[in-house]
């Protein structure tokens, strides 16, 4: 039995004040998380504020976004070991954001997901279709191309440290959830596709969470299917109230 979990990305929101008051706040409705794996990912310069106000709490810290060099010339980037200094755990890679905005392939997101490994950092691996490919009728291709690629060269061994996000594009800050069965058709598939990269122990295993409009009034419903391990959540997650209530869904 996996154990739910479930995520905030307040992507380039709150100042180092806001982000520690949320921390607080959500330590102080969350007084226990012991069935649930629980995360905050603010923006980089609230991540060690942020550690600080959770620390020995059960939330852990992820950050956004990372770069795969060790350190060097890569102006406004941030590497994993940086990550590791600053408190964090996990970190998201190949959000749709970065694949879509700032043009982000599987082989550079691949890249970034091995250095995190090697670094001790769990990627949150998101992948998803935009709404073009659904009605073309290509979801699970774009998907299995980029598990394929995004998982290249990720031994068996670490796949367990990879939590995968089924974020279907469309339904990213739009109000527009994937239906619980759309999700599940999806996750069912990814599940599939690291069966047949890895083997059945290991695909059994993966945590499988979904994005997309995720509120506290749908998180039930999705989290009722059997595929759906958790959540990334964008919008609902800026106001602490609303997050805990997703993370304490029945
Ligand atoms: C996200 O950005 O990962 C996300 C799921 O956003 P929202 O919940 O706002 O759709």
């Amino acid at each position: 039995m996996i154990k739910p979990f479930i995520a905030a990305n307040w992507k380039m929101n709150k100042t180092v004040g806001e982000a520690v008051d949320f921390a607080n706040s959500l330590r102080a409705v969350l007084t226990t998380t012991p069935d649930r794996d629980v995360v905050i990912a603010p923006p980089f310069t609230a991540l060690h504020a942020v550690a600080a106000s959770l620390k020995g709490s059960d939330i852990a810290l992820a950050a956004q976004n990372m770069h795969d060099a060790e350190k060097g010339a890569f102006t406004g980037e941030i590497s994993a070991a940086m990550l590791i200094d600053a408190g964090c755990a996990y970190v998201i890679i190949g959000h749709s954001e970065r694949r879509h905005i700032f043009g982000e392939e599987d082989e550079f997101i691949n890249k970034k997901i091995i250095s995190a490994l090697k670094h001790g950092l769990k990627p949150i691996f998101c992948i998803g279709e935009t709404l073009e490919e659904r009605e073309s009728g290509i979801t699970l291709d774009i998907l299995q191309r980029q598990i394929g690629e995004g998982l290249n060269n990720i031994s068996t061994d670490d796949i367990g440290s990879v939590v995968v996000a089924y974020e279907p594009v469309w339904a990213i800050g739009t109000g527009k959830t994937a239906t619980p069965k759309e999700a599940e058709d999806a996750h069912k598939f990814i599940r599939a596709c690291i069966q047949m990269f890895y083997d059945a122990a290991v695909a059994e295993k993966v945590v499988i969470i979904y994005g997309g409009s995720v509120t506290p009034d749908n998180i039930g419903e999705l989290m009722a299917e059997k595929d759906v391990n958790g959540a990334l959540v964008g919008g609902a997650s800026l106001n602490s109230e609303s997050f805990a209530k997703i993370v304490n869904y029945p």
